[in-house]
C-alpha cells in the first residue's frame, strides 16, 4: 500500500509516550499509520528520511497577530512562511476590532482562507458589552470557542477603538459569566496588568526623563501583572468558569509563582509564557524588545524556566508582531510600535536554551510548544500530538543543527530580528502540514492558501 506521505526512521518524540522509532504515515492529511522503523520508507509517494532526527508534533503558537498593522491577507502569507521555517504547523491569530464581529469576521476569515501556509484559528479581543453579547453567534458561525480580555486596554479603549466607555470591571464580569453560561469548550485568554497602576508609572516615568530599556520594566512592575491575574482567576473560579482560565504572556517570578499558589489552592489556571522571557535578560534589551509586558531580569527569566519545568507554566507562546525596523524602533523606548516577530524561533529557543541547557527535557519541549497548547485552545487531539486520526502535523528536527540567526534565516516580513547573531542550536529541517511538505530544508513549499481553519469545538468532542 502506498501512503501520501511518509516519515521515516525518525525519533518520535511524544509527550504522551515519550521517545521510540518508528515510521509515521500519512494519508488524506491525518496519521494514517505509526510502524516499526524502516518498515514503509519505500511505501510513501513523499518519503522524509529522518535518520538521526526527532519528529515532534508540529509547533501550535497559541499566541500571534497578525493582520494588526498590515492587512491580513499580506501576514497570514508571509508570518505563516516564516513560522514553517520553525516547525509552526498551527498558529491562534488574536485579534481585536472596536466594530461588531459581526460586521468584520467574514472579510477577515476570506482573507485567512486564501493565505495562510500552516492552520490557523482565532481568537477575539472583547472590548465592549455589545462584543459579549456576540459571543454565542460567533461560535455558532465561526468555530470560534477563544476570547481575550485586554487588561491593558482597560482605561484606553474608548478613545482608541471609538467605543462608547472604557473597558472597566463590570464588563470583566458579563464577560466571564457569559463564557461559564456556554456549553462548549472555551477558552478565556486574559492579558494580566494592571492598567491603573502602569499607566500612572508611565505617566510618571515619561515626566521624569526616564528612558533605557528599564523605564518600561520600571513602568510595568511583576505585582502589576500577578495582582491582575490572581484577580481575574478569583472573577472566573466566582463564576465557575471551569474550561481554560488562560493568562497569556506570563513574565514576571511573581506572577508564576502567584499562580503556583492559586493552583495549589484548587483555582484552575493555565499560564503561557513566551520565548523572549526565557531567553532574554532586560539587561541586554533595546528597542527591538519594546514589548508589553517587557522582558525582566536573570531571576525571574530563571523562576519562569523553573516553572515551565514543574508545569505552572504549561505553554509556550510568542505575542508575534511583524513590523519593519523603521516602523519598530522609535526616536525612544516610549515611541514605535509594541510587539516583536518571533514564530520561527520559537522551538529553536526551547530547544537550544532548554533542552540543551538541561532546563526542560525533550518531552517537555513538545508538550509545552504544542501538546499543551492544543488542549488549551481544545484543537487537542487533532492537532498537538502524533497519533493514528490527528492531523500529520509534523516538525523533523534535527536537535544537533546550529544556525546563526538572520532575518533572512527567518523569512518573515520583519527585516529585524531579537536573536540576530545568536548561535541557536536545533532546526527543523522539515514541517509537515496535514500530511504535504511544507518546508523543507531552508525551501518553504506550501503554497499560500494550503493552510485552513480549526473549526472548534472539534467534530466528537475534544478530550
Ligand atoms: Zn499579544
Amino acid at each position: 500500500m502506498t501512503h501520501d506521505l511518509v516519515v521515516a526512521n525518525g525519533t518520535v518524540v511524544s509527550p504522551e509516550q515519550g521517545r521510540f522509532e518508528a515510521d509515521v504515515a500519512a494519508d488524506d492529511g491525518r496519521i494514517s499509520r505509526i510502524a516499526a522503523p524502516g518498515t514503509l520508507s519505500s511505501a510513501g509517494e513523499t518519503v522524509v528520511d529522518a535518520t538521526d532526527r526527532h519528529v515532534l508534533p508540529g509547533v501550535v503558537d497559541p499566541h500571534v497577530h497578525h493582520g494588526l498593522f498590515r492587512p491580513l491577507a499580506e501576514e497570514a502569507d508571509t508570518e505563516s512562511r516564516s513560522g514553517l521555517v520553525g516547525g509552526v504547523t498551527t498558529v491562534g491569530n488574536i485579534f481585536r476590532r472596536g466594530e461588531p464581529y459581526a460586521e468584520v469576521m467574514d472579510d477577515y476569515v476570506a482573507a485567512a482562507e486564501e493565505n495562510y501556509r500552516h492552520d490557523y484559528f482565532f481568537t477575539l479581543g472583547l472590548l465592549s458589552d455589545r462584543h459579549v453579547a456576540e459571543i454565542p453567534d460567533v461560535v455558532d458561525e465561526y468555530g470560534i470557542t477563544s476570547f481575550k480580555w485586554y487588561g491593558n486596554y482597560k482605561l484606553q479603549v474608548a478613545e482608541r477603538f471609538d467605543l462608547e466607555r472604557n473597558l472597566l470591571d463590570d464588563v470583566a464580569d458579563r464577560f466571564v459569566r457569559r463564557l461559564a453560561d456556554l456549553d462548549g469548550p472555551t477558552t478565556l485568554a486574559y492579558h494580566a496588568e494592571n492598567a491603573e497602576i502602569t499607566q500612572r508609572l508611565s505617566r510618571d516615568l515619561r515626566e521624569a526623563g526616564a528612558d533605557g530599556y528599564e523605564a518600561i520594566v520600571e513602568k510595568f512592575p511583576g505585582y502589576a501583572e500577578a495582582q491582575a491575574a490572581v484577580a481575574g482567576a478569583n472573577l472566573a473560579r466566582q463564576h465557575g468558569y471551569d474550561d481554560d482560565f488562560y493568562v497569556v504572556h506570563v513574565s514576571s517570578r511573581r506572577t508564576a509563582s502567584d499562580i503556583a499558589d492559586l493552583q495549589s489552592l484548587g483555582y484552575g489556571v493555565t499560564a503561557e509564557t513566551c520565548t523572549h522571557y526565557l531567553a532574554l535578560t532586560c539587561d541586554e534589551c533595546d528597542q527591538r524588545m519594546r514589548i508589553n509586558p517587557p522582558v525582566r531580569s536573570q531571576a525571574d527569566q530563571d523562576a519562569l524556566w523553573c516553572h515551565l519545568r514543574d508545569g505552572t507554566i504549561d505553554c509556550v507562546g510568542t505575542d508575534h508582531i511583524a513590523n519593519r525596523r523603521d516602523e519598530k524602533v522609535g526616536e525612544d523606548i516610549w515611541d514605535g510600535r509594541w510587539g516583536s516577530p518571533s514564530s520561527a524561533t520559537m522551538l529553536p529557543l526551547v530547544l537550544s536554551e532548554g533542552v540543551h541547557e538541561d532546563r526542560i527535557s525533550l518531552e517537555r519541549a513538545a508538550a509545552v510548544t504544542s501538546t499543551n497548547n492544543a488542549k488549551a485552545y481544545d484543537l487537542y487531539p487533532r492537532k498537538g500530538t502524533v497519533r493514528v486520526g490527528s492531523d500529520a502535523d509534523l516538525a523533523v528536527v534535527d536537535l544537533e543543527e546550529t544556525r546563526t540567526v538572520t532575518p533572512d534565516l527567518l523569512q518573515s516580513h520583519a527585516d529585524y530580528t531579537m536573536y540576530d547573531g545568536w548561535t541557536v542550536t536545533g532546526w527543523p529541517t522539515q514541517t509537515i502540514v496535514r500530511g504535504t511538505l511544507a518546508f523543507d530544508r531552508g525551501d518553504v513549499v506550501a503554497d499560500p492558501g494550503h493552510g485552513t481553519h480549526v473549526d472548534r469545538p472539534l467534530a466528537g468532542g475534544s478530550t
